[in-house]
């Protein structure tokens, strides 16, 4: 036996990366065989994997079976042409390409000086995208903004927020931090909360005010208006308001152009959240969800999510770097060189929360150069198609209702409730989409909407097509029909 691999060796890299390339490529090309939700039960894995880690080295084939046998069946398929549930997280293989060659090269590029490429490269690839997306100028690296990767929308807003607390902080003194007021809608993301709860602001400080179904679930502006009021004349600092352009549960669309007015009369730090629908406004169709970005102060989208550029890749631009700089920067000794110190270039560790980072700019410019923009747009009008045949056929069905508005690629239905008996329909839906799910056919996931139980169905693997959309609704419709008769009542109430 061999003494196993060397940690590096251009040519076992060589010969082991293709078995793994194989690998994961006969793993997309069975994908439909995998039940999409994992099956098993909690702390499965640890009956099946030994206590400690190995003294003598295995062999790669070993690792496999163990792979195939133990790993997979506790894996839920996200890329999966039946996995619906969330919101998508895309493959390809021009990300895969990418991805591969960012753990490649294994740089780490805090500082410009560190892999000057990795910098630049981001911020060339950040102003394609803006431009691409038709943000205003003032968020392109020309200027005093610019974009960044971040890990997650979660990162990208906690940042942000940072950067406008101590913005203001600086103006009213430290000791104003109690009094320091954010605003969402009560639809916005639970990102928002834990940046809040990160940023030291005081807990019934993080204000999410009401959205319902007379707004189509989006955050109105006179109601920020009359909040931000009342909160100034009770001696607050209204400073940040995180609004959603797709919010993860119904796509609702929150006013930017309006919301906008009043976050600028009050000196309020306007971040965009559209970590999901953001991908689709790259079409000129779409561009229009985005109007009022200019009044915006920051703008985040997950490349991750729909715009076939693996996890994590998570876009945000700014039109004041300074401010982050001003809140997240250290210049320890070991550190200095002469680039940053003559302020000549950016160093993107000033923009994060960690020092450390990928070269991630590398899969979004491979997919950006390998699809390009008008495959880019004709993938995103594929899955909305496929998303409004769906709706379609779920307001055939007069056992169903659409529960929200369908913008994009996702559909929220329910079965309707029998007998107009709420909350026996929220337990009817709960149990239909865990009857769905553990067929492993599909993948669904559900939300609350105005106290309703709902049905989520997103459009956006890479491998989805009409017939996995349509397979989806025969396997909700019949589970529907098995449920209802068990109660009795397999017809129209
Ligand atoms: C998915 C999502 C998030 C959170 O995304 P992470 O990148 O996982 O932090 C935030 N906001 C919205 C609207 C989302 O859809």
């Amino acid at each position: 036996m061999e003494s196993g691999l060397r940690p590096m060796d251009a040519e076992q890299l060589r010969e082991n990366g293709h078995k793994m390339v194989d690998f994961i490529a006969d793993y997309y090309k069975s994908i439909e065989n995998f039940p999409v939700l994992s099956q098993v039960e909690p702390g499965y894995l640890r009956e099946l994997l030994p206590d400690s880690a190995p003294n003598q080295p295995e062999s790669l084939q070993q690792v496999f079976d163990d792979l195939q046998a133990k790993i997979l069946p506790g894996v839920t398929h996200w890329q999966s042409p039946n996995f619906f549930a969330y919101y998508p997280s895309n493959s390809s293989t021009a990300g895969f390409l990418g991805e591969m060659l960012s753990a490649g090269l294994n740089i780490v590029g805090f500082s410009w000086i560190t892999s000057p490429a990795a910098t630049e490269l981001e911020m060339i690839v950040l102003d394609w995208l803006a431009k691409l997306l038709n943000l205003p100028d003032d968020f392109l690296s020309a200027g005093n903004g610019g974009g960044v990767i971040q890990g997650t929308a979660s990162e990208a807003v906690l940042v942000v927020l940072l950067a406008a607390r101590d913005r203001v902080l600086r103006t009213v003194g430290k000791t104003a931090l109690e009094k320091l007021v954010v605003y969402g809608s009560d639809q916005t993301h639970s990102a928002l909360q834990k940046a809040c709860q990160i940023g030291g602001i005081h807990p019934e400080n993080c204000k999410l005010l009401k959205a319902d179904s007379s707004t189509g679930y989006a955050l109105s502006p006179d109601l920020l208006s009359e909040a931000v009021s009342h909160d100034i004349t009770n001696g607050l600092i209204p400073f940040f308001l995180c609004a959603n352009v797709g919010t993860t549960s119904s796509t609702a669309v929150d006013p930017l152009l309006e919301l906008g007015k009043v976050t600028k009369s009050n000196g309020i730090w306007f971040h965009v959240d559209a970590a999901y629908a953001g991908s689709a406004c790259v079409c000129p169709e779409y561009r229009h969800y985005i109007d009022g970005v200019e009044e915006a102060d920051s703008f985040n989208m997950n490349a991750h999510k729909w715009f076939l550029t693996n996890f994590d890749c998570s876009v945000l631009w700014v039109k004041d770097r300074n401010a982050l700089v001003q809140a997240l920067s250290t210049n320890p000794v070991f550190l200095k060189n002469k680039a940053s110190d003559a302020n000549m270039v950016v160093d993107y560790k000033d923009w994060q929360v960690p020092l450390g980072r990928r070269f991630r700019s590398l899969k979004l410019w491979m997919v950006l150069r390998l699809y390009g923009v008008e495959n880019l747009q004709r993938y995103i009008r594929n899955h909305i198609k496929l998303a409004k045949q769906f709706e379609e056929l779920v307001a055939q069905d007069p056992r169903f209702e659409i529960v929200a508005p369908r913008k994009f690629a996702l559909v929220c239905f329910r079965l309707l409730p029998p007998h107009r008996n709420e909350d026996f329909s929220n337990k009817l839906n709960h149990n239909l989409l865990d009857t769905v799910n553990s067929t492993g056919k599909v993948y669904i996931s559900h939300t609350a909407l105005s106290g309703k139980y709902t049905l989520r169905l997103a459009v956006g693997a890479p491998l989805t097509e009409e017939r996995h959309v349509n397979a989806a609704w025969k396997v909700i419709q019949e589970k529907a029909s098995v449920l209802l008769s068990e109660f009795g009542m397999n017809g129209v109430s």
